[in-house]
């Protein structure tokens, strides 16, 4: 029997849609049983997934990394899993390899796909910032660490809910308290439609730009130069040291489609490119190329659109 825990995303007293995600990526390796392990949740609140077999509820201090790998080791314990499933966060991260060391697993982060083998796992990840992506075999016990929005939403569903213990353990570590980092605003993970701006626009082209995103409401998204000079925050940049993207549409407006960039949009279902270099790189994966100035265009849209 082959079965898997998945660690949950827990936000506004509800299960975060990330953890519907690792569900159905749970779901989709073949695995025998799923199991939901989850804390700071009531029973009422902890509504489960169709296909799971249960949900571990347990109280435990939600930033103590001692607590959360006891507590995943006695979920393992209970439920014979031996894959643990946690979304690629900084959370996950600075648990994941006490988790895998105490259960004498192997670990592997930003996972693409996920699958069991007759000894253990197959995982797929991408190396050489996304240049490739590798295939591994892991013989044995396995963490693993999901890329966010690869996977589709698993659906809803009541599942049997146990109540695990509540942890005792001794922290040597004891948190003072924790400030909620200040929301951005800004949410290009669930964005439908995305115009990217780069280099190319320029400074002066930024506040039309900034302009022709709000009159149409699509997200705005940035390459790291346009961040790195302070022409719109961090919280915009897409990329390998920003946001992966998956949109239905991407535009991206004087941005050369460097490795680290595209990294950031292959989920994008449609990309469109504006560039004035016929040769620019990020033509060679855009499904419409457009050759023009891209500060034309922006001013030709505009023309087009009511004025706010
Ligand atoms: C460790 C590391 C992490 C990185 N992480 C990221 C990341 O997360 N995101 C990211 O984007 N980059 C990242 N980078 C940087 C990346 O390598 C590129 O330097 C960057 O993506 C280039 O941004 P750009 O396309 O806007 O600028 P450029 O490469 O300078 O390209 C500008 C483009 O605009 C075109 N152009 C010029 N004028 C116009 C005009 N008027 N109209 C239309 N087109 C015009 C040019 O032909 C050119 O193709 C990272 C680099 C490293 C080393």
């Amino acid at each position: 029997m082959t079965a898997i825990v998945v660690i949950a995303e827990v936000s506004d007293s509800d299960f975060d849609p990330i953890t519907a995600e690792l569900v159905s990526a749970a779901l989709q390796t073949g695995a025998e049983e799923v199991h939901v392990v989850a804390w700071g949740l009531t029973q009422s609140q902890a509504v489960g997934y169709e296909g799971v077999k249960s949900i571990l509820l347990a109280e435990c201090a939600p930033n103590s990394v001692e607590q959360i790998k006891e507590l995943i080791h006695q979920a393992l314990m209970r439920t014979q899993a031996t894959c643990v499933v946690a979304s690629f966060n900084w959370r996950n991260t600075e648990f994941a390899a006490s988790v895998a060391a105490m259960n004498d697993m192997s670990i592997v982060t930003d996972c693409l796909s996920l699958e069991t083998q007759p000894s253990g796992w197959r995982v797929s990840r991408p190396a050489y910032s996304g240049k490739v992506e590798v295939d591994l075999h892991v013989d044995g016990g396995l963490v693993a660490l999901l890329r966010d929005r690869v996977w589709p939403a698993a659906r809803r569903d009541p599942v049997p809910v146990v109540t695990m213990s509540t942890l005792t353990s001794v922290s040597a570590v004891s948190q003072v308290g924790s400030t909620e980092a200040p929301r951005s605003g800004v949410d290009l993970n669930s964005a439908g439609v995305i115009f990217a701006v780069g280099r190319g626009l320029g400074a002066e082209g930024v506040p039309e730009f900034v302009e022709l995103t709000n009159r149409l409401g699509v997200a705005l998204g940035a390459s790291r130069p346009v961040v790195d000079a302070g022409w719109l925050p961090h919280a915009h940049q897409i990329g390998q040291s920003g946001t992966s993207v998956a949109p239905r549409l991407y535009i991206a407006f004087g941005i050369s489609g460097a490795m680290q960039h595209l990294v950031g949009i292959r989920k994008a279902q449609r990309i469109v490119a504006i560039n004035t270099d016929p040769q620019a790189p990020i033509f060679s994966i855009a499904d419409v190329a457009v050759v023009a100035e891209g500060t034309e265009v922006v001013k030709a849209m505009l023309d087009l659109l009511p004025s706010s």
